[in-house]
């Protein structure tokens, strides 16, 4: 697949964009007008500097609002379209994007559009430059690819073909099945962007949402499948405006664009595999194309090595400013220490099958915050070449002889991910390389009699803003975890999105936060001024267990500080599901949150916070499968007020 990507995905100048794109990989991209007029580089020099940086300058574009108008309007539409024709032989550029009209058109007569479009094609022949047609969602009377191809065919003239957008069509809820029918050789460029389901006006939802292949809700392999069985075969190049990709660092956003691009190639092979037979693909796209006179060879797309989904969490790693703190905690948890590692400066806690890596190799300066996750995979090996083959940037992990080497990348938010050798019973062989007696704790490498079984049930990470969408898909890409719907929780300093990433089998639960930006850049304790901002969000990880009252009843035994909740919340759970005194009663004692929906029901507390962390402890019953989302909101308030008190007393 030949992949390209606009300049108007990107932030920076046309210079920078352009490097950006070298270095990600793409082999062309598509010279957003405004970038150009905006340039300090002449035609003659950018066309230089894509040659030595490799790029193929793909399409020129936008050309708005041509078709459909009275005749005076289009003699000033023919000279303008020959001023563009012209910088783009200067430019050594042989394709433009003609969109259809929204602003200008007034006329709907096909029969008028397909003469105007006759006469622009002649002059762009005379010029070498081919014309892609493209229906926007918001065209006046044009806004249906379907419609755009009739007219491309009507006019039939070499120069002038139609331009698909992912963005267009499935905005619209056009089906995409009747690209295969479409003649190849008519189409003439394909963009492809993808984007959450918004109720909204289209123009708006296509300017500032687009998000690029995986970070958003269309069903694009499916898209792309139907254009390869259509035979086309030239670039697949991304068209994605979107407010923080444009002002997000360039180089790192190409990256994630390739990345989206690569993981597209990949679903779009296996959505043909799973729909037709390799011959049958290969054949319609020669029959087709045998049909409109022409052999062509059909789109090869690249495939990487396939991983199943993860099947749990291997471990969870605190980094600690103050080990004291994070040992007090697991400890009133019922965690045993398990000793300190043999040549590291880290120590491991274990509850059953949940472990905890306390990192005290962290510098001085660093908060307390989650470090790392391991995750349980069939392969380490298959799995990390995949994530390398996604560009996750490796992280070196120093290590002595005969010890487990992991395999890790840093994720989006910096968070490394480790991809370790699952075992059917739950266990780890390298938690032999801990057990130097020696740390705090008591009972060293054993769990005491009758301590609850436990696991990791789920881990919630906070997301800087401008790395979000690229978080969701690298999740989705390299570990193969699937976006859930996500939702908004309100919290004192702004509305949290909150996006769960799971396994089918839910072994695996990760819930990504976009933090408002008071809580990452200042909030009630904010840095004081001419110092660095502090991340003042709050991550957490969260173990199940079998009996999570008897679980509480044995940490307050032990001391534990518990998120304290308000009276009025058990006065409102009351309210809402009408439960019986005792059991309110002892929820109330606790500290307990408690929630219930047609699954099943779901028991839960919250630990203090050191740094930015703390711990949840849950219970599920039946097949409940949610958070206590109903909850997150008294959970943020308490904090909130916590940490106001905090600042207060200092
Ligand atoms: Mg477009
Ligand atoms: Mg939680």
């Amino acid at each position: 697949m030949r992949t390209g990507i606009a300049t108007v995905c990107l932030s920076g100048t046309l210079k920078e964009k352009m490097q950006a794109c070298a270095t990600a990989g793409f082999d062309g991209i598509e010279i957003f007008e405004q970038d150009l007029v905006t340039s300090s580089l002449g035609p003659e020099e950018i066309r230089a500097m894509a040659a030595d940086l490799g790029l193929h300058l793909d399409l020129y574009q936008p050309f708005r609002d041509f078709d459909s108008v009275p005749e005076e309007l289009l003699a000033a539409n023919l000279r303008r379209a020959e001023a563009k024709f012209r910088l783009m032989s200067r430019l050594g550029m042989d394709t433009i994007l003609v969109c259809s009209n929204v602003a200008t058109a007034s006329i709907d007569d096909d029969d008028l559009r397909a003469a105007q479009l006759s006469r622009l094609a002649s002059l762009a022949g005379e010029h070498g430059v081919k014309v892609a047609y493209e229906a926007l969602a918001w065209g006046r009377y044009v806004n249906d690819y379907e419609h755009a191809h009739r007219l491309v065919e009507r006019v039939d003239h070499p120069n002038l073909g139609t331009c698909l957008d992912s963005f267009h069509i499935l905005s619209r809820d056009w089906d995409t099945a009747p690209i295969e029918a479409l003649n190849p050789d008519k189409i003439f460029f394909v963009q492809v962007a993808d984007a959450p389901k918004l109720s909204m006006d289209v123009l708006s939802w296509s300017r500032h949402y687009r998000v690029f292949p995986g970070e958003g809700q269309f069903k694009l392999a499916k898209f792309m499948g139907h254009v390869v069985r259509a035979g086309y075969s030239g670039p697949v190049s991304l068209e994605v405006f979107n407010d923080v990709f444009r002002q997000s660092d360039v180089e790192r956003t190409a990256v994630d664009a390739m990345r989206s691009l690569i993981w597209l190639e990949e679903q779009s092979a296996q959505w043909l595999d799973a729909h037709y037979s390799v011959d049958e693909a290969g054949e319609a796209a020669e029959a087709v194309s045998e049909a409109a006179g022409r052999r062509r060879h059909p789109m090869e797309l690249a495939t990487l090595p396939r991983v199943a989904e993860p099947a749990g969490f291997n471990f969870a790693e605190v980094r600690a400013a103050d080990p004291g703190a994070l040992e007090t905690l697991l400890g009133q948890l019922g965690f045993a220490f398990n000793g300190r590692h043999r040549t590291k400066n880290v120590q491991l806690w274990t509850m059953g099958h949940a472990r905890v890596i306390i990192n005290e190799e962290a510098p001085a300066a660093a908060e307390t915050a989650i470090s790392a996750i391991g995750f349980d995979v069939d392969s380490p090996v298959v799995a990390a070449a995949r994530a390398q083959q996604l560009k996750a940037p490796a992280v070196p992990r120093k290590s002595q002889a005969n010890e487990e080497i992991f395999q890790g990348f840093a994720a989006p938010d910096s968070t490394e991910v480790f991809l370790c050798q699952g075992s059917p019973d739950g266990t780890a062989a390298w938690v032999d390389e801990f057990g130097t007696p020696g740390g705090p704790g008591s009972g060293a490498g054993s769990q005491a009699a009758g301590a609850p079984q436990a696991l990791i049930d789920h881990v919630n990470l906070a997301q800087p803003w401008q790395h979000f969408d690229e978080a969701v898909l690298f999740y989705t890409s390299a570990l193969a975890l699937e976006p859930q719907p996500y939702a908004e929780v309100a919290s004192p300093t702004g509305l949290v999105r909150s996006q769960v990433m799971t396994t089918r089998d839910r072994g695996v639960r990760l819930v990504l936060n976009l933090a408002p930006l008071l809580q990452q850049e200042g909030g009630p304790e904010a840095a004081p001024p001419g110092a660095a901002p502090r991340r003042t969000y709050q991550e957490h990880i969260a173990f199940a267990v079998n009996d999570l009252v008897a679980t509480a009843r044995a940490a307050r035994n032990r001391g534990l500080e518990f998120l304290r909740i308000p009276a009025n919340y058990y006065e409102d759970l009351d309210a809402r599901f009408d439960l019986d005194p005792a059991f309110l009663s002892t929820l109330r004692e606790l500290n307990l949150l408690y929630d219930r929906d047609a699954d099943g029901e779901f028991l839960h507390f919250y630990t203090a916070t050191v740094g930015s962390v703390f711990f949840e402890m849950v219970e599920r019953r039946g097949s409940y499968d949610g958070y206590g989302a109903p909850n997150a909101p008294v959970r943020h308030a308490v904090q909130y007020d916590h940490l106001h008190q905090l600042k207060l007393t200092a």
